[in-house]
């Protein structure tokens, strides 16, 4: 079993750390420590805080090692019960137990107790914290001080749990027993519950049965086979606004709706946004899961999941009870007092609503009704639950695409995640979970790697989906032909038509012509259902657009689970993303769609500032054949949808698919299609480029990118127009190009590089607040060369990517200054760092503030440093670099001519790094500005940097504020040199 523990150690610590999460690692402990086979020392020196997680983690598989094979064994299946698929069932020798064994003993005292059951008291303990504490302060055992410690809101509700227990222990015996015996009461209350209120019981259990069931399987696998979604969910990566420190972590449901980065305590609703196919469903799906399995939030006793799309065909009005009762679960017995006790235990409820940007109306907060048995439409009442004028105090959970997020909406939440699709360790897992056969995976990931474009596109689910699901295709195409997410959609379209064809063999190359007609009746339906917002289609409609039983068949179509709609058979689109692709299909290839339909679709902006209302594109079908679905007029929220299917539009009309086509239209026609939307995209552009303000006097000509030139940059990209990318870049006289909390990741990322690599004069390129990550940092390289500063604040980026691009960056002499304040950095990149500076003499600024280098790293600077003759900023705030790493700085800088600003503000420097800054004081003839805010510097440190300055002119001011210092000892300091500022 030892042997078996080393040899699968990176597996292991995969598993348990991967997340990003403690939880899996402290839940193992617990068990360890439950069976005593830990101590409370070992867990102290497992579990540093402040220690990366992975350390933690090595730190107790050294361990359990070391004491040998029993611990090993426990061990093994603490894992197994905390990760239960997370290593494969191989991974278990035959002879090991499945459960976990506590070890028998007598149980003598209360602690002793608490100890045992420690993993089943830290599971019960979460929803009742605050009772719990309570109890404590109530006997006496606990102060109000003690209370906060638990609860900060940094901590998880199983941290708070574990604290409390750890807490308990150390105020002895007559504690632990207040807590089994709180434990134990509220255990009763519950099943006094089902004694005094069956009914209630009964309905939460059949609204729990529903909710299971409608969320076990994932819906994009209804067409070809089931996929329990167990089997195949995959952790998001997540950002939480405002909490720069836990982002891309993925975080438990608990937390989400907890406390923890809540930005109006007030309000009830938890938003949750992302881009179309970015796992907002699936995740939220998975929160009904988990519940109904009894595994999160079992602190809300119902549960009502709502889909907007669903509730689109609701047309009556509704009360509140009406809404819950008929669109999530009926009580057959009680529905009076049921619904009283929600009125009346609103806490205990959950509501959660998917894709509001689907609803057909946008968020309006005029009509206010606070009356639960009044009735009114749907979207009013949506709308009220949501800000909380109808059932105050019930949670809301509510998914949406951020354009359909407008200020009216955001003053109402609680909070706002973003979900950022997978991490490349998603990617890598998702794959696998996947193809149930390892080598088959092994070969996806292989083919990933070798393609960097297509694995930046992966970071989106559901193109990881779609690339896995085809990856015969994959794997028989040839590297690095699929660019594009045109390419992958044309890829799974072929993949379908492939599944179904009748002929076994391999599709002939008119695969296209020979499933024509189900491409032009999905497409017409899809078209349709995009200019009029709509999702799910009767019978009716698709009878309109001629699909037959065969094309519904092909399964890019699935069964609609509408409930009000339960007796006629509705169908929806396996993912809007597909609806879009298809619609672009469809605008292409149908001879009634002319030119206009093209121009309408990137006519949007525009549109939208003259506020035209009518029919947006569904007008320029031709009305004699195409029957409309008649519009009002659009909404804000269906942007998106066109912007994709513009999107597709742009990438089917590539040159490289132009043969495609010949044998299914009018060859003159697409190729006027094809000459109007490069026509589009170049105005586009231009007028995007008309509207950069002059600059003020003395500052760069400068460009701030709205999401819509994004948008733009990808569909020249989808393109593959070289010629037009040249022709927009040509007449950009930006110096320096602002795209900060755009969206960008790794796919605009590579658009990006396509374009800008065209332009004439180098730019500054300001990429901060994205999430540009490892991936999108390489895609960028192709534009590397016309970069003279690029800004890639909170990135997500690790060594790794710093590593590619400065490899790349190192030849090219326009490349000058970089910043990289908080990502994930640690010594590792220092190296690369300290290569640039060497090699390279003209480099001007480099900032690495907020991320995790410490002395080591510093050293590495330095040695770079002390090479250098050009370097005037420097930035480190916020890293661990003590007096050590400003020590060896100061070596290297002391006798600079070029280091004009330097900051090492918070890295915990004490006296004897503020004796070495002051050598730089004393020599260097460059120097002005100097920042030591919040470190450790006591009286000497600053004695010493006075008298440096006694002998310097240059240096304009070194900040000292929140160091060791007394009031006294500042206000007598202020006095001797008045560029200190305290
Ligand atoms: P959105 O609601 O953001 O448009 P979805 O949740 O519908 O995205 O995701 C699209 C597809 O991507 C899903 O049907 C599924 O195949 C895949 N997917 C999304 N999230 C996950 C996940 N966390 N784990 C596994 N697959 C996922």
């Amino acid at each position: 079993l030892r042997e078996l523990l080393l040899k699968r150690r990176a597996e292991i610590l995969h598993a348990l750390c991967s997340g990003g999460s403690v939880e899996h690692l402290e839940r193992v402990i617990d068990m360890l420590l439950a069976q005593g086979e830990l101590g409370w020392e070992d867990c102290q020196n497992v579990l540093v805080p402040g220690r990366a997680l992975y350390s933690n983690a090595r730190q107790l598989l050294d361990l359990v090692y070391t004491k040998g094979a029993d611990s090993c064994e426990l061990f093994f299946n603490a894992v197994k019960q905390v990760l239960p698929e997370a290593l494969g069932d191989t991974f278990f020798l035959s002879g090991c137990h499945s459960t976990l064994d506590y070890k028998e003993k007598p149980q003598r005292t209360s602690t002793e107790e608490l100890l045992t059951q420690r993993p089943d008291l830290v599971l019960k303990l979460q929803g009742c914290i605050d009772g719990a504490l309570r109890v404590l302060v109530e006997s006496g055992h606990f102060s109000p001080t003690d209370c906060d410690g638990i609860q900060l809101p940094i901590y998880t509700p199983s941290q708070q749990a574990r604290r409390l227990l750890d807490h308990v222990r150390s105020k002895g015996e007559s504690a632990s027993l207040v807590v089994l015996q709180y434990v134990q009461q509220s255990l009763e209350s519950e099943s006094s519950l089902e004694q005094t209120n069956p009914k209630f019981v009964k309905y939460q259990k059949k609204l729990r049965s529903s909710v299971s069931a409608q969320s076990r399987f994932l819906s994009t696998y209804g067409g070809t086979s089931h996929m329990p979604l167990d089997d195949i969910y995959t952790e998001v990566q997540m950002e939480l606004p405002n909490n720069s420190a836990d982002n891309y972590k993925s975080m438990g449901f608990e937390e989400i709706i907890g406390p923890v980065g809540s930005v109006n305590d007030d309000a009830d609703t938890v938003l949750a946004s992302g881009e179309a196919g970015s796992g907002k469903s699936t995740w939220l799906q998975r929160l009904h899961l988990l519940w109904s399995q009894g595994k999160a939030l079992q602190d809300f006793l119902l549960l009502f999941p709502f889909s907007c799309r669903r509730l689109n065909s609701e047309q009556r009005d509704l009360s509140v009870q009406e809404l819950l009762f008929q669109h999530c679960c009926w009580p057959d017995r009680g529905q009076e007092e049921i619904f009283q006790f929600i009125l009346d235990h609103p806490h205990l409820v959950l509501f959660t609503f998917d894709g509001l940007d689907e609803l057909k109306q946008s968020f309006a907060d005029e009509h206010r009704i606070c009356c639960p048995s009044q009735r009114a439409p749907v979207d009013v009442l949506l709308f009220n639950l949501i800000q909380g004028s109808l059932m105050k105090g019930v949670r809301k959970v509510v998914t949406s695409r951020p354009e359909a997020v407008g200020p009216a909406l955001k003053k109402h939440l609680h909070k706002e995640i973003h979900l950022k699709g997978f991490s490349l360790s998603g990617i890598d897992c998702f794959v696998r979970k996947h193809h149930s056969d390892p080598n088959e995976a092994a070969k996806v990931l292989e083919s990933l790697q070798a393609n960097t474009a297509l694995l930046g596109l992966c970071h989106s689910p559901v193109l990881c989906w779609i690339v896995s699901q085809c990856h015969k295709e994959l794997l028989g195409c040839g590297e690095g032909s699929l660019q594009t997410i045109t390419d992958v959609y044309l890829m799974i379209l072929q993949h379908f038509f492939q599944h179904h064809s009748t002929v076994k063999s391999a599709m002939g190359v008119n695969w296209l012509q020979e499933n024509l007609g189900t491409v032009l009746h999905l497409g017409q339906l899809a078209f349709e259902g995009i200019s009029n917002s709509s999702y799910i289609f009767s019978v009716t409609d698709m009878e309109t657009c001629g699909v037959t039983e065969s094309d519904i068949c092909m399964g890019f179509l699935i069964q609609s689970k509408d409930m009000s709609l339960a007796n006629s058979k509705c169908c929806e689109f396996l993912h809007i993303t597909l609806q879009c692709f298809l619609a672009a299909l469809f605008a292409i290839l149908s001879r009634n769609t002319g030119c206009s339909a093209i121009s309408k679709l990137f006519e949007l902006q525009e549109m939208k500032k003259k506020r035209l209302r009518g029919t947006c594109f569904g007008a320029c079908l031709n009305s004699t054949n195409i029957p409309n679905i008649v519009k009002e007029h659009s909404t804000m929220a269906e942007t998106p949808n066109l912007q994709i299917t513009a999107t597709f539009v742009s990438g089917l009309l590539s040159q490289r698919y132009q043969k495609l086509w010949i044998q299914c239209s009018s060859s003159v026609l697409v190729e006027k299609k094809t000459k109007q939307a490069e026509k589009c995209l170049s105005k586009g552009m231009q007028q995007h480029f008309r509207s950069i303000p002059q600059p003020v006097q003395g500052e760069k000509k400068s460009m701030h990118a709205m999401p819509e030139f994004v948008w733009l940059i990808k569909c020249i990209y989808e393109m593959q127009n070289s010629r037009l990318a040249k022709d927009a870049m040509s007449k950009l006289e930006a110096e320096h190009l602002k795209l900060t909390y755009c969206n960008i990741g790794p796919v605009e990322c590579t658009a990006l590089a396509y374009v800008l690599q065209h332009l004439k004069n180098p730019v500054g390129i300001q990429l901060d607040n994205n999430s540009v990550g490892d991936v999108g940092v390489e895609q960028l390289l192709p534009c590397m060369h016309i970069c003279n500063s690029l800004y890639l604040r909170n990135n997500n980026i690790t060594d790794e990517g710093i590593h590619k691009l400065i490899d790349k960056v190192i030849h090219l002499q326009n490349f000058q200054k970089i910043a990289l304040f908080n990502n994930r950095l640690t010594d590792a990149c220092t190296k690369h760092f300290s290569y640039l500076l060497k090699t390279r003499q003209n480099f001007l600024s480099l900032r690495l503030g907020n991320n995790n280098i410490t002395a080591e790293g510093a050293k590495q600077l330095a040695e770079g440093l002390k090479f250098n003759r050009s370097l005037q900023y420097l930035g480190l705030w916020g890293n661990k670099i003590g007096n050590e790493g400003a020590e060896a700085l100061a070596n290297a800088l002391e006798n600079s001519e070029s280091i004009v600003w330097l900051s090492l503000v918070g890295n915990g420097v004490g006296s004897a790094g503020a004796c070495a800054m002051s050598n730089i004081i004393r020599n260097s003839t460059s120097l002005e500005e100097l920042w030591l805010t919040e470190n450790c510097i006591t009286r000497t440190g600053v004695e010493s940097l006075t008298q440096a300055l006694k002998h310097n002119h240059h240096v304009k001011s070194v900040w000292l504020k929140n160091n060791d210092l007394t009031s006294a000892e500042i206000e007598e300091m202020q006095q001797t040199d008045s560029r200190l500022v305290f």
